[in-house]
């Protein structure tokens, strides 16, 4: 169809259904700023500051070496998914077959291919928020409709089953649970999973796509324990997805896998044969070391997040308008910012929304932070502390001059 912006017709009409993502958004303008010349602390991606563990990079160097340069199967090498399914045995106490794993590029391609290949048009698929920002514009891109539950804090921002039974609908394709949550750092315990199942148990239509990826990262004695090994009777419509990206430390290296029904996983490596192919060679070669390697390197990071954790918590509660509960979780911050609400700035600007305290922030205080209305819970704001603790202090100190600058 000709219209009169000749530009209006260049994009496809699936272009107008999702939104960039919002963390790399403010990270984006966060670099910008620096390359401007400005002094900017970007607290707004999910990346550990650690470097990958000395003998994960050692196997991509062997590997380089050894040749391993080629393509492998597509939804990952044998020995990758052998490993995976080690892993899930392991740490999970989930028994897979090798032919029931997919290994992507990263989990959120893995994410994106189970979304893409199960979600039809009017599929409907509950994400309880606060979400991970990529869950709704997925399914959007996939035609379905994003149907938000939105947690409590009062009840560590796990859901609620009787809210679960309420947003069933006959269209309810899939439940997505993320354990730890980004980016409340909620820890669903294993008695919240097990009512979540017996809800379930009742629709036997929907199913569940739960996503561990934080799993590693857990504070305060915390457990993390995978739904499908509190529901083994569900297994048949769980995909159980996690990735090396945040307890190993490989944001780059672009590994994900996930455990799921044969037909599920099939289809998966049917579009993912069409868009990617395998993951990267020579990442998957690190992805069989960090897997099957020592895991010594864990518990100090997890000290250490746990040290950031809990002064960065402190020194949130200590400013004024806010309140930050302690997460268990993760590697963030998610702040109550509804006493900033209504309150003024010293250019006697109006903040109204989450995302205008986030913006004055970032422009006059020069800390880059993501608003909660990118996770479906506003008046917040998520903070990562995943950088150093000189670097978070000073933002800190920032932080909490914007906030006094406030009346
Ligand atoms: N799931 C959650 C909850 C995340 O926070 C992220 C990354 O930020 C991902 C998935 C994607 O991880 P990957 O780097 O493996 O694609």
């Amino acid at each position: 169809m000709l219209t009169s912006n000749p530009e209006d017709s260049f994009f496809a009409g699936r272009m107008s259904r999702f939104a960039p993502s919002a963390t790399t958004g403010m990270s984006h303008r966060a670099r910008e700023m620096r390359q401007a010349g400005i002094d900017v602390i970007g607290l707004s991606s999910g990346e550990p500051d650690f470097e990958t563990p000395a003998h994960i990079r050692e196997a991509a160097k062997v590997a380089i070496d050894a040749g391993y340069t080629k393509n492998t199967n597509i939804d990952g090498m044998p020995e990758l998914k052998e490993a995976v399914v080690r892993k899930f045995q392991r740490e999970n106490g989930i028994t897979y077959d090798p032919s029931q794993i997919s290994v992507g590029t990263g989990a959120k391609q893995v994410i994106f291919n189970a979304l893409l290949v199960t979600v039809d048009e009017g599929d409907e698929v509950i994400i309880p928020a606060p979400y991970w920002v990529s869950y709704p514009d997925m399914v959007n891109l996939a035609g379905g409709t994003p149907v938000v539950v939105p947690t409590r804090p009062d009840r560590g921002f796990v859901l609620d089953p009787e809210e679960l039974e309420r947003a069933i609908t006959l269209r309810t394709k899939w439940l997505i649970i993320n354990n730890p949550g980004n980016p409340s750092g909620a820890v669903w315990d294993s008695q919240s999973l097990r009512q979540i199942a017996d809800v379930l148990l009742r629709h036997p239509h929907v199913w569940v796509l739960t996503d561990d990826i934080y799993e590693h990262l857990v504070y305060d004695n915390a457990v993390v324990t995978a739904f499908a090994a509190i529901a083994p009777e569900l297994m048949d419509r769980v995909l159980t997805v996690n990735g090396l990206s945040k307890g190993y430390c490989m944001t780059g290296w672009r590994i994900g896998f996930a455990g799921g029904p044969k037909r599920l996983i099939d289809g998966m490596r049917k579009l993912q044969s069409q868009s990617t192919s395998n993951p990267n060679t020579v990442a998957q070669h690190a992805a069989l070391a960090a897997l099957d390697g020592p895991k010594d390197f864990m518990a100090p990071n997890r000290a250490r997040f746990k040290a950031r954790r809990d002064s960065v918590v402190e020194r949130i509660n200590a400013m004024p308008r806010l309140a930050c509960r302690t997460p268990r979780g993760a590697f963030y911050a998610f702040a109550d910012c509804s006493g900033a609400v209504g309150s003024k700035t010293t250019s006697g600007q109006r903040i109204t929304t989450d995302m205008e305290l986030c913006e004055y922030i970032l422009n006059e205080h020069h800390v880059a932070m993501v608003p909660g209305s990118a996770f479906g819970t506003p008046d917040h704001f998520r903070l990562s502390y995943a950088t150093s603790e000189d670097v978070l202090e000073k933002a800190c100190d920032r932080i909490d001059a914007a906030m006094r600058a406030l009346s």
